[in-house]
C-alpha cells in the first residue's frame, strides 16, 4: 500500500500493525527523478497547449509585425517595377538620343546586363518561411544598382563629349560674315569661274559677297586672328582668323582691319569693313572656309543665321551670277 508521499506501508503478520516499508538511496533516487520528468513534461505539454489557443501578448505582436513587413515587401516590390520601367526609358534616352547625337555607340547590352546573378547570393535567406518574396527584392534592388552605376557613367561620357562639342559648336565658322539686317548679294560662288582680270577658268576657293563699302564684317565663330594685314596674293587688305578642330576663314579686300593678329575673337564679332582693296573689281568681300587646309564651300556654313526659305532661296540660285544671300538684300536688286 502507498500513501500520497510515497511512502510504502505495510502490515506486519506478527504484531498486526502498519509498518513503513524502508526503501533503499537508489530505489528513492530513481522514485524522485521519475516523478520530477512527469511533472516536468506536463508543465510543458500544458504549456504548448496554452500557446497553441491562446498566444502571448509578445507572440500577438510579431505575428502583426510578420503581416506588416511582408505586405511591405510586396509594395517595395511593387515600387522597384516603377524604378526599372524609369530607369530603362532613361537608357533608352541615353542609347537613342543622347549618345546618337554625340555619335557615341550605344552602350553594349552585355555590359549593361554585366555583373548580377552569381551562385545563390542570398543563401542565408534560405532559412526563413518564405525566402522567395525577399531574394526577389534584393535580387532586382542589385540589378537596378548595377545599372544605375553604368548608366551614370555612360551620362558622364555624354556630358564630357556635350562639352567637347559645344566648344566645337561655338568654334566652327557657321554664320555669314555679313549681317541679315544688312543688304548684300553672292557676286561669285565656290568652284571653278572665269577670272574677272584673266579671263581664264580659275579656281575660286571661297564666295564673294557684294554690298556697300563700309558694311561690317563678323568673325563666323569663336577663334583666335593668326594675321591681319595687306596680303601679297592679290586678296588686299585681309584678315584670317583659325577657329581650332583644323577650320580656318579667310575675310578678304577690306576697307579697313579693325583687329590684331593674336586678338580672340567671338562669333558674329566685327573684324573689319567691306572695301575693295588688292585685286577686286568693286566692293564685295571675299569670304574663304578652310578645314585641314583645303577649302571647302562656304555656301555650306552659313546654316545658322538664315532663315530656311533664305537657304532654300540662296541653294536654288547658288550657280546664278547674281544671288541675293538674304531677304534685305531684295530691294537692292
Ligand atoms: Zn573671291
Amino acid at each position: 500500500m502507498m500513501n500520497l508521499f510515497g511512502r510504502k506501508y505495510f502490515i506486519n503478520p506478527e504484531t498486526l500493525r502498519f509498518e513503513r516499508v524502508r526503501l533503499s538511496w537508489r530505489e528513492r533516487i530513481r522514485y524522485i527523478l521519475a516523478v520530477g520528468l512527469g511533472l516536468i513534461a506536463l508543465a510543458v505539454g500544458m504549456r504548448y497547449g496554452f500557446e497553441r489557443y491562446y498566444p502571448t501578448p509578445r507572440q500577438l505582436i510579431y505575428e502583426n509585425d510578420n503581416i506588416r513587413l511582408r505586405s511591405e515587401y510586396v509594395a517595395l516590390n511593387s515600387n522597384l517595377q516603377h524604378f526599372e520601367s524609369q530607369l530603362a526609358e532613361l537608357r533608352n534616352r541615353d542609347d537613342r538620343f543622347y549618345r546618337s547625337i554625340l555619335n557615341l555607340e550605344p552602350v553594349p547590352a552585355s555590359i549593361r546586363e554585366a555583373g548580377t546573378g552569381g551562385s545563390e547570393p542570398y543563401g542565408q535567406l534560405h532559412n526563413i518561411r518564405e525566402p522567395g518574396l525577399i531574394t526577389d527584392v534584393s535580387n532586382r534592388i542589385d540589378k537596378i544598382s548595377n545599372r544605375l552605376q553604368i548608366q551614370s557613367s555612360s551620362l558622364e561620357t555624354v556630358y564630357r563629349e556635350a562639352v567637347t562639342n559645344k566648344q566645337f559648336l561655338a568654334c566652327r565658322p557657321s554664320i555669314n560674315p555679313i549681317s541679315s539686317a544688312d543688304p548684300c548679294w553672292v557676286t561669285s560662288t565656290y568652284g571653278y569661274r572665269l577670272d574677272p582680270f584673266t579671263h581664264r577658268r580659275t579656281a575660286h576657293h571661297g564666295i564673294d559677297l557684294a554690298g556697300p563699302y563700309g558694311l561690317n564684317i563678323h568673325s563666323t565663330g569663336d577663334g583666335t586672328v593668326v594675321s591681319a594685314g595687306f596680303s601679297r596674293y592679290g586678296y588686299g587688305k585681309e584678315v584670317i582668323v583659325d577657329h581650332g578642330f583644323g577650320y580656318t576663314t579667310r575675310y578678304a579686300h577690306l576697307q579697313e582691319i579693325l583687329v590684331r593678329p593674336g586678338q580672340q575673337l567671338k562669333r558674329g564679332e566685327v573684324m573689319g569693313t567691306l572695301g575693295s582693296t588688292g585685286r577686286s573689281t568693286g566692293p564685295h568681300l571675299h569670304y574663304e572656309v578652310r578645314k585641314n587646309g583645303r577649302s571647302v564651300n562656304p555656301f555650306y556654313f552659313f546654316f545658322e543665321n538664315l532663315s530656311p526659305q533664305e537657304y532654300n532661296l540662296l541653294a536654288s540660285r547658288v550657280n546664278q551670277p547674281e544671288i541675293p544671300v538674304h531677304s534685305g538684300a531684295m530691294s537692292q536688286e
